[in-house]
């Protein structure tokens, strides 16, 4: 199975080798989609491949080393009544889900591609774009 988590760190869990323990001791595939952190914490968005077993023990591992732990149920959607339309995402997408209609002009989100890295999110001006956790 495959799933993508939200992780938070702080002080004393940003400097434990968390994917290498991942892959290693619990034979997961780890895909870091987005990764904010540095000495005094931060937090990373990363997709998990392997068996469901292993993942829930992988779980367990990480809330063992104090790291916060939501999984990602949904992905990413845009409010289309916020979304302005302005552009300001498309090309920091690195998977071409926010792209323009050439006839409309508008923005398109294609949900399929989406691989919710979450960085529209920040790069948003009206936060159109949402994390569903
Ligand atoms: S940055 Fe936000 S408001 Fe602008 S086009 Fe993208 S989703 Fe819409
Ligand atoms: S979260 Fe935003 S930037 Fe990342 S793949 Fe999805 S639409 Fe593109």
């Amino acid at each position: 199975m495959k799933t993508k988590l939200v992780l938070n760190f702080n002080p004393e869990s940003s400097n434990l080798p968390i994917t290498h323990h991942l892959i290693a001791e619990h034979g997961l595939l780890v895909n870091i989609l987005r990764a904010e952190i540095d000495e005094v914490g931060g937090k990373m968005v990363i997709e998990v491949s392997g068996k469901a077993d292993s993942i829930r023990k992988g779980i367990d591992y990480l809330k063992d080393a104090s790291v916060g732990v939501r999984p990602i149920k949904e992905g990413v959607r845009r409010d289309d009544e916020a979304c302005t339309h302005c552009g300001a995402c498309i090309s920091i997408c690195p998977t071409n889900a926010l792209s323009l209609d050439p006839k409309t002009r508008k923005v398109l989100f294609t949900e399929e591609k989406c691989v919710a890295c979450g960085v529209c999110i920040d790069a948003c001006p009206p936060r159109a774009m949402e994390i569903l956790i």
